[in-house]
């Protein structure tokens, strides 16, 4: 059909695939700049297609955005011990501006719990400020050493949530909202299902008091941390000084939670959905929802099926699709067919001669279903049935993708043997001790994801440590993870 060659598959070298389905979708670039990429517009119309709906899921409980400065005065960043310590080693840091050395040097963001809370002092006086509750979309920069397009570069767009409330229960409350607010937009737009629970001390937020976590598992049964939500306590709260007038008339420091996801989420929605054919983009986020390819032999024909095509363009805009019509010249069919197929459009439509006489188009769909003829009629409708019944379908395919790769109740030997076989996720009992942690991610690679959420507890509580044999305190998910 199509003369380019064909993706290395999933089976074979998922990572090639990863890497050759971005490149050939065009969804992104190595930079100049080692570390960084470039993201280009069929990337980027997903990420904007992504924050469009979070920053109405955000506004739609509460959060106004704002921006706050890319640089960091650096000594903000150790007034918050765990903080420094953790993001100290990654920051880049500007000692020179306008050729002159600084008198103190700039951190550029790595995240900006600082620097906002430095704002809050300001802002914040009284009970009657609270909850304060603000988003902000930005860039932030972490010095990575090895790096994969979308899922770790040193340059990344992202969201990060910083809110101030006067009681511990309020900002609990908010960090679980905004966590369930990333599952819903997760499952329902991404099409990606995911397991939510509590990170252990070790896989904390520095500075945290409390992190909570969406993980999701990708084609290759590798866990993806997809999302975060923290509850910081006090913590920045005293560093910063960011106290209120209570409702008692007494001074208190403010509780506060941050929370963010990033671009990540799209090396998140390739490794979901993608097939060996290309990206396998959910109706819901993708740039173009249908692709209109007119066909014609003749000029004569190509002018009246550009014609015909452009009408039903029209016509599913105005019935609100997303919809784009291909009518380059000199480019066969087939060929155009091969490059919206790697791009992920959910739905093709055809359009020649005998489409126009019986007044129908033919249909063909990324995932799931032959080529079919449709009406005219009632076209734009009764696309956007199909492409509710796509969503739902992928979302159901990933999530019984992932169970079959989970395991329950495993013991030790059962854990080792799963994640030296195909991997997944396992849950097992564990006993609270950071040693067993340790020891494990040493033998084995596997961190412990979240401390499940009750939804996805087995309903048989493990009562043993899946490696140590003491007593269990918790279920924990377990998995490789990127
Ligand atoms: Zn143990």
């Amino acid at each position: 059909m199509a003369d380019a060659k064909a993706l290395t598959t999933r089976a074979t070298d998922f990572s090639a695939w990863y890497n050759e389905l971005i490149a050939r979708a065009e969804l992104a670039d190595y930079s100049p700049v080692r570390g960084c990429m470039v993201i280009r517009p069929n990337g980027y119309a997903i990420w904007e297609q992504m924050q469009r709906a979070l920053d109405q899921m955000f506004k739609d409980t509460g959060h106004q955005n704002a921006y706050f400065p890319l640089f960091i005065p650096q000594s903000f960043l150790s007034r918050e011990a765990e903080h420094v310590e953790g993001f100290a080693p990654e920051t880049a840091v500007v000692t020179h501006g306008g050729g002159k050395e600084l008198e103190e040097p700039l951190v550029v963001r790595p995240t900006s719990e600082t620097i906002i809370y430095s704002m809050y002092a300001k802002w914040i006086q009284s009970y009657r400020d609270l909850p304060l509750l603000i988003n902000q979309w930005a860039n932030v920069v972490r010095w990575e050493l090895r790096t994969r397009l979308f899922l770790r570069t040193t340059e990344f767009l992202w969201q990060e949530g910083h809110t101030a409330h006067a009681t511990e229960a309020e900002a609990e409350e908010e960090t679980l909202r905004m966590l369930g607010v990333y599952r819903t937009f997760m499952e329902e737009w991404m099409a990606m299902p995911v397991v939510t629970g509590r990170k252990t001390d070790s896989e904390r937020f520095a500075g945290a008091l409390r992190t909570y976590s969406c993980e999701a598992l990708m084609q290759d049964n590798r866990a993806l941390q997809a999302g975060t939500s923290h509850n910081l306590g006090q913590n920045f709260a005293r560093a910063f000084e960011v106290t209120f007038q209570t409702a008692a008339g007494g001074l208190d420091h403010v509780w506060n939670t941050s929370w963010g996801v990033s671009t990540r989420l799209v090396g998140a929605l390739i490794m979901t959905h993608g097939d060996d054919a290309g990206l396998v983009c959910p109706p819901r986020l993708a740039q173009y929802q249908v692709v209109i390819v007119p066909i014609y032999k003749t000029d004569d024909e190509r002018a009246a099926m550009i014609e015909a095509a452009d009408q039903v363009r029209r016509a599913l805009a105005a019935g609100g699709i997303r919809v784009h019509l291909d009518s380059r010249e000199g480019m066969k069919p087939g060929a155009k067919y091969y490059e919206w197929e790697g791009r992920g459009v959910p739905l093709r439509l055809e359009i020649g001669p005998r489409d126009v006489a019986a007044q129908s188009v033919m249909l063909a769909r990324r995932t799931g279903g032959k080529k079919e003829p449709l009406p005219l009629t009632g076209l734009a409708d009764r696309l956007k049935e199909i492409m509710e019944t796509m969503q739902r379908d992928l979302l159901e395919t990933a999530r019984a993708r992932r169970e079959a790769a989970s395991i329950r109740g495993a013991t030790r030997e059962q854990f080792i043997a799963h994640l030296e076989g195909t991997g997944g996720f396992v849950y097992a009992g564990y006993c609270g001790s950071p040693q067993c942690e340790t020891e494990i991610k040493e033998q084995t690679k596997a961190t412990i994801r979240v401390l499940p959420d009750a939804e996805f507890r087995s309903a048989t509580p493990p009562t043993t440590c899946m490696w140590c044999g003491k007593p269990s305190v918790a279920e924990a998910v377990w998995a490789r993870a990127y």
